[in-house]
């Protein structure tokens, strides 16, 4: 028998939450970013779940080249665009769309031989300072991509640093503006939390990722109560064992954790080498037998503990839900002091995932 641990990804949730997307946002096209193999769920897993939008977002070749030998025909983006003249074969030969954030990447578009010219999708630093070009020099580098043969279609596109919080997107919608003034071409810009909450910036495309997976953009689960997304990954064990603690006694590496009168510990098949994070404190949410009860004493490598006082029915056996459909993944985030992206990007290659 294989451990009892394993991640459920549920189809029929991220269909819904296409569709979740697509009436936030009903006159954009949708580029479904399933970078990070799809946000930890795995790509050949989530493409029948999001097979119904109009393009998908991602980072690395290999990942696109699946994609199209999974049957997928429609637009494909590479996010980050490429890294060698190489890259730009195989952008050729499955014509892909790629970002251009940067001269070096212009200048191996117009060095290279390609069969027919590159969609390219120009980046704009609006204010995040990662990747881009700044709006004064915006329309410099739109002048020089159109004037290269290698490059057919144009997009204008940027990326937010805080459609999620107080802060909001003002500022880089204007700076976005100001670079893009009297530019023709289509536009992008708002990722999930932007799709959500800024209608203004939704133009022709989003590029909706944690949303399609069912969490919540700003990390706090009661943000997102009321769209209607639901979560697309149940991340689920069982009980292995379970100790009686006698007053004082304690549980696990450092003994972090003591009993303060007679009680059951459950221990869990889940660990730090199968994604759950270690350094969860206790007091972090986990669901015994359908009751939500919380994590004591350490994560070790393969296995955690759980208060049974909440649960009393729960033995050796008993399911425990880590996140997932009961448990929202943001909530256990939270209690790590992360987010639900890091931890669903995080299950280990040891954990079996199946789809449903
Ligand atoms: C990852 C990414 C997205 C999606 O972000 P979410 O917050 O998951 O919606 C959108 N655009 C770009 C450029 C990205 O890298």
């Amino acid at each position: 028998m294989p451990r009892p641990l394993s991640a459920t990804i549920h189809t029929s949730a991220l269909a819904n939450n296409l569709a979740v997307a697509r009436k936030y946002a009903p006159n954009s096209r949708i580029w479904a970013v399933v970078k990070a193999n799809a946000y930890g769920h795995g790509l050949a897993r989530a493409f029948p779940g999001l097979r119904a939008t109009d393009g998908f977002g991602l980072l690395d070749l290999e990942e696109a080249v699946k994609l199209r030998e999974l049957g997928w025909a429609g637009p494909i983006l590479l996010l980050e665009g490429f890294f060698r003249p190489t890259d730009i074969d195989v952008i050729d030969r499955y014509s892909l769309t790629t970002v251009v954030h940067s001269d070096e990447q212009l200048r191996m578009l117009e060095m290279a031989r390609l069969s027919k010219p590159v969609n390219i999708q120009l980046k704009m630093n609006s204010g995040m300072n990662r990747l881009g070009y700044t709006p004064e020099r915006f329309r410099a580098a739109w002048e020089r991509a159109r004037a290269c043969q290698g490059v057919g279609q144009i997009t204008l596109m940027t990326h937010f640093s805080d459609a999620d919080s107080e802060r909001g997107i003002a500022e880089q919608m204007a700076a976005f503006e100001r670079g893009a003034q009297g530019i023709a071409g289509a536009r992008s810009l708002a990722n999930s939390a932007a799709t959500l909450w800024h209608r203004p910036s939704h133009f022709d495309w989003v590029r909706p990722g944690i949303i399609l997976y069912g969490a919540s953009p700003s990390g706090i689960s009661s943000a997102i109560e009321g769209t209607g997304l639901q979560p697309a990954m149940t991340f689920a064990s069982e009980l292995i064992g379970v100790q009686t603690l006698a007053e004082g006694q304690s549980v696990g590496y450092g003994s972090t954790f003591r009993a303060r009168g007679t009680m059951r510990i459950g221990v869990v098949a889940c660990g730090y080498a199968d994604g759950y994070p270690r350094i969860a404190p206790e007091g972090t949410p986990v669901i015994v037998d359908g009751i939500r009860t919380q994590i004591v004493g350490r994560v070790s490598m393969d296995m955690l503990t759980v208060d049974l006082s909440p649960c009393p029915t729960a033995n050796v056996g008993t399911r425990v839900e880590l996140w997932g459909t009961t448990l929202p993944i943001d909530d256990v985030a939270h209690a790590c002091g992360t987010i639900g992206y890091e931890l669903m990007c995080a299950i280990a290659q040891r954990v079996p995932v199946r789809a449903e």
